[in-house]
């Protein structure tokens, strides 16, 4: 397939990746020309702008850090919808608010286009590994018709319902990950002011029922995973600031929904505070750093 991708980031560039490795042919975008760089150098082309980047495209990948820059990508005079032919589907896997979502939906209707909300979860270790799960906001047909694609990034295509669902399921998800990073960060820094061994501490919670996706792949604790953000100075993962987004994501939602967010809110407040430390950039489980003591391990 020909495919237009924008947004080479922690996410996006090794989807891209897996995209070409794939055999699809991509002409990608993304305001960073390193980023640019590293595909042209795997097989892509590079085009000068969003609009440049979709002409010609029989399908288009957008993964950007929020709804503003989805709009921009979208609806700038150089954008995506000013250079695309009708009947092209826009495959948007950033994680924006569902409001947005229906939005760009008539936006894109408007233009003879098909915008789908395809937000994924797996970090940065399931994009580059091509085992990312897709949240689709679209049913079964749509699945089908996204599989060929997807499939070369995710292994998980799941089909949520109507457009925006993809993000809604996704909200939910971040909730929860945004409150156990928090959870396991808390216990982790407690059993080392305790005397513990970390490691051994990290063992005992994932083959015990404290077990989840924050202490079992992405242990907050430097050297407890390997392959976690912590044992690399918090970088190349899933930034405090997009999970400080995220955490508003759901808290605005639960407002117009007029439902409670207790965990979801003082969560919100620890990512705001790293955020305010000057730490936005570096991956969010560098929220232990709030609970251990300053110079441990920072
Ligand atoms: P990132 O900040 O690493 O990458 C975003 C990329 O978009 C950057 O390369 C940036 O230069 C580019 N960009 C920004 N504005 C642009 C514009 N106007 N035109 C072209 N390119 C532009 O972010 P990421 O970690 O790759 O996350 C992307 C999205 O995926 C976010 O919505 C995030 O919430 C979501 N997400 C991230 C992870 C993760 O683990 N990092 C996991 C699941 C979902």
């Amino acid at each position: 397939m020909k495919v237009g991708f924008i947004g080479l980031g922690n996410m996006g560039a090794p989807m891209a990746m897996n995209l070409v490795k794939a055999g699809h042919t991509l002409t990608v975008f993304d305001l960073n020309t390193q980023a640019v760089q590293t595909l042209v150098d795997a097989g892509a082309e590079a085009a000068p702008s969003p609009r440049a980047a979709v002409s010609g495209a029989q399908c288009v990948v957008t993964m950007l850090p929020a709804a503003a820059h989805v709009r921009s990508v979208l609806t700038g005079p150089d954008g995506v919808l000013a250079g695309l032919a009708k009947g092209v589907k826009i495959i948007d896997s950033s994680t924006i608010d569902p409001g947005s979502v229906l939005e760009f939906v008539r936006l894109a209707q408007a233009n003879g286009n098909t915008f789908v909300d395809a937000p994924v979860s797996g970090g940065t270790g399931g994009a580059a590994a091509g085992t990312l799960t897709f949240m689709v906001g679209g049913d079964a047909a749509m699945v089908e018709e996204l599989k060929p694609l997807l499939s070369a990034m995710g292994k998980n295509i799941v089909a949520c319902g109507k457009a925006s669902t993809g993000q809604v399921a996704k909200i939910c998800n971040n909730l929860v990950l945004g409150i156990t990073m928090a959870g396991v960060s808390e216990a982790m820094a407690l059993g080392e002011a305790l005397g513990i061994d970390p490691k051994v501490l990290g063992g005992i919670i994932n083959s015990s029922t404290g077990r989840c996706w924050s202490s079992d792949t992405y242990n907050p604790f430097p050297g407890v995973i390997e392959s976690a953000p912590a044992g690399r100075g918090y970088t190349g993962g899933f930034g405090t600031d997009l999970m400080l987004k995220d955490m508003g994501l759901a808290t605005d939602a639960a407002r117009s929904a007029r439902r409670p967010l207790y965990m979801g809110a003082v969560a919100q407040q620890l990512y705001q505070t790293v955020s305010a430390n000057g730490a936005g950039a570096l991956d969010f489980s560098s929220v232990i750093n709030l609970y251990r003591k300053k110079g441990a391990g920072q």
